[in-house]
């Protein structure tokens, strides 16, 4: 019996963490979202998670009930904070009182090893110690503290359900651990690799796959019109052929420098591959302005002393190409830019060409 009830909480709490955290990764981003409504709204989704697991209590023996609602509290504790431990602890203690048939002191004692749980966990969360550390250290006191309020309620006489409950409790509070953990580490790996997926290591640009991403993205499904810039640096090779390859990388990273800097914060910088590297400017329509932004973005390049591993200094140019999306399609956009930084190289560098 007491192994169906652990299976069903250990589902419960499976179930309420995996879709928890799917669904705070689907908001976090969001900008739209208030951080404060979501300490809220994690506070009341982990009080509901509480509300259920008091639905799905441990029968220990004829008269002795227990119920893992110390979890969720902890859980937004830890993971939300103060305010978010605070609405959990009030949401599960409200229905502590609500499911009760008759209010006795033995509601009063769920409120009060409820709101211990809370302070605990508040309070040794906010040690320099590993995240295993703490949860082990708020397991242990919150254990303890429940034992507590079960001795003051039955007394020493139930020795074996005495037990029983302190190892029903400290394991639910484990699996709860390993699996918060698990579900950290995956996301930290799923990220990292989302990451890696559109972003290029020594630069820290867009790469080509997030380029073709974008470029889809705008010219197909939003049809916003842009500028398209293909840049490549001129002679890049000798670079490498003087300095090294190291020296090659270092200016390459300050060379995306440069162009991140030399435009708006919100225009997208891309690597494409190598030694050549796009920008799209949305919304910029017009010939002259989209000139503009490709001069100050090769004088920039022509004035800066990229500073090479051996503490020299070199100079570069760089040759552009300029297209216009949606002058040109999707389809002939890219084509026609590249023409015309051949073009530019062609006139002899350290100049843009017009896509045509
Ligand atoms: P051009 O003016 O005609 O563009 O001449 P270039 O020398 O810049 O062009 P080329 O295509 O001949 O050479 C590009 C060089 O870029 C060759 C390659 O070794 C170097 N390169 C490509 N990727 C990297 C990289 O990640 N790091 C370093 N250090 N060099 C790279
Ligand atoms: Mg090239
Ligand atoms: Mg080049």
């Amino acid at each position: 019996m007491i192994i169906k009830d652990l299976f069903i909480n250990f589902c419960i709490i499976s179930t309420f963490l995996f879709f928890g955290n799917a669904l705070f990764r689907s908001v976090r981003n969001n900008q739209h979202i208030n951080p404060l409504i979501l300490k809220i709204s994690t506070g009341i989704f982990l009080g509901i998670f509480g509300l259920v697991q008091m639905q799905f209590t441990f029968k220990l023996d004829n008269g002795t009930l227990l119920d893992l609602r110390q979890i969720p509290i902890i859980v937004a504790t830890v993971l939300g904070g103060g305010l978010t431990g605070i609405i959990t602890t009030i949401l599960i203690s409200i229905g502590r009182l609500w499911f009760s048939t008759s209010i006795t002191l033995v509601s009063f004692f769920g409120i009060a090893n409820a709101c211990i749980t809370f302070v605990v966990a508040y309070f040794v969360f906010r040690a320099q110690l590993s995240f295993q550390r703490k949860w082990l250290i708020t397991a242990l006191l919150s254990t303890l503290n429940s034992l507590l309020f079960f001795l003051i309620w039955t007394g020493f006489s139930k020795g074996i359900t005495l037990l029983l409950f302190m190892v029903v409790l400290f394991s639910s509070f484990i699996f709860t651990c390993v699996l918060i953990e698990r579900l950290r580490r995956y996301n930290q790996i799923y990220d990292a690799m989302s990451k890696e997926v559109q972003f290029d290591f020594l630069t820290g640009l867009y790469n080509y796959r997030g380029f073709m991403y974008k470029y889809n993205q705008l010219s197909q499904e939003k049809k916003i019109p842009f500028s398209l810039l293909l840049l490549d640096i001129d002679y890049f090779k000798m670079i490498n052929d003087q300095y090294g390859h190291s020296a090659g990388d270092a200016v390459l990273a300050q060379f995306a420098e440069v162009l991140h800097n030399s435009v708006r914060s919100y225009d997208y910088c891309f690597r494409k591959g190598g030694e050549e590297f796009a920008i799209i400017l949305e919304y910029v329509e017009e010939q002259a302005e989209a000139i503009r932004w490709a001069e100050t973005i090769r004088k920039n390049v022509e004035e800066y002393k990229f500073v090479i591993p051996d503490g020299r200094t070199v100079s570069l140019t760089v040759s552009l190409g300029i297209g216009f999306y949606p002058l040109y399609s999707c389809e002939e956009l890219l084509d026609k830019t590249d023409r015309a930084l051949y073009e530019a190289k062609k006139g002899g560098r350290n100049q843009f060409g017009i896509a045509r």
